[in-house]
């Protein structure tokens, strides 16, 4: 009775699909069939990039987004690769470019991201786009899929964030940072926990909102949690379950059965924050879309 509301990720992603799915439907009509294009880029054969990748295309295919695909062999130089890169810069036809990560150990991750041309750089890893977030009075041209996904996910929940303390756990480039500087754009009072923070209990009880990006399995336990908080769990973990077919399960970094008995909001995992991360992919491919065909900044 005293339960938190379960944050529906999977409704939420794809309500948001629709809703995109009919702003392409507008584009294509006002502007003469234009869509907005992605470019997806893969290096090597790692199995579960292939299937990121795969999930990506197919959910652009879906909303009317147009992907373009390159599929470069393991030993493809850095050079080659940038040149790859900047054939799809100058494409005015593709209005994104997502470079799958990670890299092959050969190629400079930052070098290559850094020639992105801001305007195309959906995934938001420009450190650009990032220093805008960072920056007040600026806003990025794009912001990290995941962490905009949780931030998304509590405004259509209805939680209020101006003013709030909010508490990240976790700091990578990719989540953890991103999603602290969201939430400080939002008004929230920040306080970012990471692996040498002395007391993360007594730091994660003051949030009204929680964001838990450790990748940390179960880590944040219900007693880590003020009655009342909304809590985002960012975390996927494969953890050993026999009782599953596979042989293992996907947990979050909190516990969520006991989380769940003092938030008043809190997300699944899987089910939550994940399917948003593409969602949000989607969105910024129409924003880049939007900005290029409608002759906009
Ligand atoms: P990283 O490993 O890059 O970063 C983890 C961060 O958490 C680091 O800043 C680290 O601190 C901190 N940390 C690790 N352990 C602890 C701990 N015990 N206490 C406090 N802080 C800790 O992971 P990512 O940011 O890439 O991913 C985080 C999680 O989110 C993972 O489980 C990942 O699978 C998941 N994820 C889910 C996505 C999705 O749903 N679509 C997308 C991306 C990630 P320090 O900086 O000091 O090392």
């Amino acid at each position: 009775d005293d339960e938190a509301t379960i944050i529906d990720g999977k409704k939420i992603a794809a309500d948001i699909r629709l809703e995109i799915k009919a702003e392409v439907d507008e584009l294509k009509t006002k502007y003469g069939g234009k869509v907005p294009g992605l470019a997806v880029v893969i290096v090597g054969e790692r199995k579960d990039s292939q299937t990121y990748v795969r999930m990506k295309r197919k959910a652009c295919d879906e909303v009317g987004i147009h992907s373009f695909h390159s599929e470069l062999p393991e030993t493809i130089s850095e050079e080659e690769l940038i040149d790859v890169v900047k054939k799809y810069n100058e494409n005015p036809d593709c209005h994104g470019i997502l470079v799958q990560l990670p890299l092959p150990k050969h190629i400079d991750e930052e070098k290559v991201l850094g020639v992105i041309s801001l305007e195309k750089d959906v995934d938001g890893f420009h450190p650009l786009n990032i220093g805008m977030l960072a920056m007040k009075g600026h806003e990025p041209l794009f912001m990290p899929c995941t962490p905009k996904g949780s931030i998304v996910l509590l405004e259509r929940s209805g939680v209020e964030l101006k003013g709030k303390n909010a508490v990240v756990v976790g700091r990578s480039n990719i989540v953890g940072m991103p999603a602290s500087m969201m939430l400080n754009k939002k008004d929230c009072t920040v306080t970012v926990v990471h692996s040498r923070t002395k007391n993360p209990k007594e730091i994660c009880r003051q949030a009204d909102i929680l964001i838990a990006a450790a990748g940390s399995a179960k880590m944040i336990k219900g007693d880590w949690i003020k009655k009342g908080a909304a809590v985002i769990d960012v975390g996927t973990n494969s953890v050993e379950d026999k009782s599953k077919k596979s042989g293992y399960a996907l947990v979050g970094d909190v516990d969520f059965d006991e989380a769940k008995k003092r938030a008043s909001f809190i997300t699944p995992v899987p089910g939550g924050v994940g399917p948003m991360t593409i969602a949000m992919l989607l969105q910024n491919c129409l924003d880049g879309g939007k900005r290029a065909i409608e002759g906009t900044k």
